[in-house]
C-alpha cells in the first residue's frame, strides 16, 4: 500500500469517500482478540466472530447508500461500523457492511449514471453491458455477497437489509419491501423484527426485480428486504432519534443477545400486497393528484387516478393505496403501483 494511502480508524465511512472508486488492496485486521475485520473494497468491510462459523452464527448483510444522497442509513451503519472498530460493541455474527455507491455519496446524488437498485440478478450486463460505473458496481456487489454468504456455514441465516430513505412523504414513515417469494411463506420472525424495529409496514411484492434485496432472497436464500427509513436528508440533519428502535434491535441482533420477540400477529401491521401495476400506456399520461401526494395514499373506488389517451384510470377496488407514482416514465413502464390490504398470504 502507498504510504498516501489513507489509514482506517475508526470512521469507516471517511475512509470510503477519501477513496470512493477503490482501494489499494484488501487488508485484514483484528480486534482484540475477538474480531477479525476484512475491508475487500472501497465501501465493502466485513467483520467476523473468532473460530469457524456454526449454524447459530448468522451472516447479516446491511447496505446502504445503494442511492448515494439517502443519508440516514449511511450514518445508522457507520454508527454500527464506529462501535464495532472501537470495540464498544461485540459482535456474535458474521456481518458485511456494504455502502454501495460511494461517488455518489461524495457527488450528494441518488447515483452517478443510472440507477444502482435497477441492476443486480445479471441486469448490469444486459444490454450495453458493464458501460458505466454504477453496473461495474452491481456486479461486484453480487460478487461480494455471494463470498459473504458462501463463507459463512450452510445451514446458517442469512439476512440482508438494504436501507434506503424515500423521495416523497409516506403515510407510513418507514416501511419494508418483502421481495417476491415465488410462492414461499412469508417469514413471522422477520416481520416481528421488523415491527420491533418500528418497521411495521410491509409491502408483499408480486414479481421479481432486478433489486439489491431481490438478489439476495432469490438468488441466495436469504431473508431480504428493502426498507425504507423516511424521507431523504442530507448528510447530518437526520433526526437520528427516529431510529433509535431500529439500532437497539439491529445491536441486540448483532451482540448475539435474545431479540424476545412476540410471536407472529397480525395485529398492529400494515400489510399490503400488490393488487395492480399501472403501467403507461401513452405520453401524455397523467395524473390527477398532486404531484407531493404522500406513499400509502387511499382513494376511494371510482376516484380517476390518472388520465391517458383520452381515458380515465379508475380505482377499482373499495379502497386503493398507491406507492411510488412517477408518470415520467418510458411508455410500458410502470408509473404507479396500487395496494391492497394483504389476504390469503402464508406466514411460517
Ligand atoms: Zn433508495
Amino acid at each position: 500500500m502507498s504510504h498516501h494511502a489513507p489509514t482506517l480508524s475508526t470512521d469507516f465511512l471517511q475512509f470510503t469517500l477519501a477513496q470512493p472508486k477503490t482501494i489499494a488492496e484488501p487488508f485484514s485486521f483484528s480486534i482484540s482478540n475477538h474480531t477479525d475485520v476484512s475491508v475487500w473494497d472501497t465501501g465493502v468491510i466485513v467483520f467476523e466472530p473468532r473460530g469457524w462459523p456454526t449454524e447459530e452464527v448468522h451472516n447479516i448483510v446491511l447496505s446502504s447508500a445503494i442511492h448515494g444522497n439517502e443519508t440516514a442509513p449511511i450514518e445508522i451503519c457507520n454508527q454500527l461500523i464506529t462501535d464495532l472498530l472501537t470495540g464498544k460493541l461485540v459482535t456474535s455474527q458474521r456481518l458485511l457492511f456494504l455502502f454501495g455507491n460511494p461517488p455518489a455519496i461524495n457527488n450528494g446524488t441518488r447515483f452517478i449514471e443510472e440507477n444502482l437498485n435497477r441492476l443486480f440478478s445479471g441486469a448490469h450486463s444486459v444490454g450495453d453491458g458493464l458501460i458505466n460505473a454504477e453496473r461495474v458496481r452491481a456486479k461486484k456487489l453480487e460478487h461480494y455477497v455471494e463470498r459473504f454468504f458462501l463463507e459463512g456455514h450452510p445451514d446458517a441465516q442469512r439476512w440482508h437489509y438494504d436501507l434506503h430513505t424515500a423521495i416523497r412523504g409516506s403515510k407510513h414513515e418507514k416501511f419494508a419491501i418483502y421481495p417476491y417469494r415465488h410462492g414461499k411463506a412469508y417469514s413471522g420472525e422477520q416481520l416481528m423484527f421488523l415491527a420491533a424495529c418500528g418497521i411495521e409496514t410491509v409491502l408483499f411484492h408480486h414479481e421479481p426485480t432486478t433489486t439489491f434485496s431481490y438478489y439476495s432472497s432469490h438468488q441466495h436464500h436469504a431473508h431480504a428486504f428493502t426498507i425504507e427509513l423516511g424521507k431523504v436528508m442530507p448528510m447530518g440533519h437526520n433526526d437520528m432519534t427516529r431510529f433509535i428502535a431500529l439500532k437497539q434491535m439491529l445491536t441486540r441482533l448483532i451482540s448475539g443477545k435474545d431479540l424476545q420477540l412476540a410471536p407472529f400477529s397480525e395485529a398492529g401491521l400494515h400489510l399490503y400486497q400488490v393488487h395492480r401495476s399501472v403501467n403507461k400506456q401513452a405520453d401524455d399520461f397523467e395524473f390527477t393528484f398532486a404531484n407531493d401526494v404522500e406513499n400509502f395514499t387511499a382513494f376511494p373506488k371510482g376516484y380517476v387516478l390518472a388520465k391517458e389517451a383520452g381515458q380515465a384510470i379508475k380505482v377499482n377496488e373499495p379502497n386503493e393505496t398507491i406507492v411510488f407514482p412517477n408518470a415520467n416514465v418510458p411508455v410500458g413502464q410502470r408509473t404507479v403501483l396500487c395496494l391492497i390490504p394483504a389476504t390469503n398470504y402464508r406466514v411460517e
